[in-house]
């Protein structure tokens, strides 16, 4: 099971209709980048957005950075070499995996 499919799935089975933080933000990023929600978490999500400033906060903050990332950067065709780019999956993946 890669990375990706381990956290997905742990979030999956746990999605419940109070979220913490870290669901929450999980969520915002799948919905904005990986794919549609099903209606309970999307009902979850929109239930914690109204409970939760810090989460709001993340999806403005969020939403700014893909917007300056869509526009400089990939606009501009800008690339990271491979090496950079694995060394930054890798990081992700041992950050992901200490939580
Ligand atoms: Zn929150």
């Amino acid at each position: 099971m890669s990375n990706e499919e381990k956290h997905t799935h742990y979030f999956s089975n746990s999605i419940r209709w109070n979220l913490c933080c870290k669901q929450a933000t999980y969520l915002l990023l799948k919905k904005e980048e990986i794919t549609k929600l099903s209606f309970k978490e999307e009902t979850a999500l929109k239930f914690h957005m109204l409970i939760c400033k810090f989460c709001r906060t993340f999806k403005k903050q969020s939403t700014l950075i893909n917007k300056f990332i869509s526009e400089n950067i990939l606009a501009n065709n800008v690339k990271l070499a491979e090496a950079d780019k694995n060394n930054l999956k890798s990081l992700i993946n041992n950050n992901l995996n200490k939580n």
